[in-house]
């Protein structure tokens, strides 16, 4: 509905910048409503090794049921918590959702870890990797347990200042992904800078790997360079079997998509996690690939 709303936005020839404004104004009212009373949700899409189709851990990804608006996408949000300063009260509620989602998997038996996006804000407050030690601390779980997603357009809006603070939480022993990788206009210079563990591909290269000789070439390339930079490489987007043939051929470490799972709210994933793991035990016994 939302997204209706802003289509017809779009269309109106009317339409003045003092309605936008408006729309707008309200928004941001509505999200601060929706942070204190725990109207946002998370919801968690695995991320899986291609070849043996192993569980290595899921992604938190934050969901808005608006009561008249509908769902409305974190594209159209974040953006607006990143203005406004509730980006922080945000990623604070996300963390605390996504390590004791994760902690219960962990006393479930699913010895997994979890991720949670960054916004190019929080990368600049110097206050966040004492806020992350607490939250890892109230959860009771390792450092290691969590990955922290960045893209690098955040890291390049304030590279000094994003690189003290990506040292400061990979000295408490998170880990640390560039999320988006490709699709930036950074120049590789900086991949070497940065105290990461992960790329994560786009998903734009990832969807047309079957049919686009160009995404392919870019994809290939994108592994070497972080294989050769001693990084994870994940890739995102992978909706079909032919697209997760080809990464798990060319030595990808994790994928994420739709062929795999959609995001799903944490009482589904533990499902999908346990049919998983069945079918992923079962095919062992039998001797399937
Ligand atoms: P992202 O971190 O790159 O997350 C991946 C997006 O791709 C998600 O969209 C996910 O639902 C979608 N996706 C996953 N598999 C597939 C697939 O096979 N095909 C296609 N077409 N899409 C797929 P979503 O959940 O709408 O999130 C959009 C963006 O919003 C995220 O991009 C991230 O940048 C941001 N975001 C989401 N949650 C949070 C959060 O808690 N905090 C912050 N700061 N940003 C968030
Ligand atoms: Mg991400
Ligand atoms: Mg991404
Ligand atoms: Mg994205």
């Amino acid at each position: 509905l939302y997204t209706a709303k802003l289509r017809r936005h779009d269309v109106e020839v009317y339409d003045s910048t003092a309605d936008r404004a408006a729309h707008r104004v309200r928004m941001i009212g509505h999200l601060r409503d929706a942070i204190t009373a725990g109207d946002l949700s998370v919801h968690y899409q695995p991320k899986t090794d291609p070849a043996t189709g192993q569980v290595h851990g899921a992604e938190a990804l934050v969901r808005w049921e608006h009561p008249e608006h509908g769902r409305v996408s974190p594209d159209e949000f974040i953006p607006l918590a990143e203005q406004t300063g509730l980006i922080r009260p945000l990623t604070t509620l996300v963390l605390d959702t996504a390590l004791a989602t994760c902690a219960e998997w962990r006393r479930q038996g699913h010895h997994l870890g979890v991720a949670v996006n960054l916004s190019a804000r929080s990368l600049s407050d110097t206050e966040l990797p004492t806020r992350v030690g607490k939250a890892l601390r109230r959860a009771g779980l390792p450092a290691a347990a969590l990955t922290l997603e960045i893209t690098e357009t955040a890291v390049m809006a304030d590279l000094g200042r994003s690189v003290a603070v990506l040292q400061d939480l990979r000295a408490l022993g998170v880990r640390l992904s560039v999320d988006d990788f490709g699709t930036g206009q950074s120049s590789l210079a900086y991949l070497k800078q940065l105290p990461i563990h992960e790329m994560k591909i786009d998903r734009t290269f990832v969807l047309g790997l079957a049919d686009d000789q160009g995404d392919a070439a870019i994809v290939r390339a994108a592994l070497g360079l972080g294989h050769a930079l001693g990084l994870r490489v994940v890739a995102e987007g992978v909706e079909d079997a032919v697209a997760l043939a080809l990464l798990a051929d060319w030595g990808c470490d994790l994928v994420q998509g739709y062929h795999v799972s959609r995001p799903l709210p944490p009482d589904g994933f533990q499902q999908w996690l346990d049919t998983r793991n069945a079918s992923v035990a079962l095919a062992g016994v039998l001797g399937a690939p």
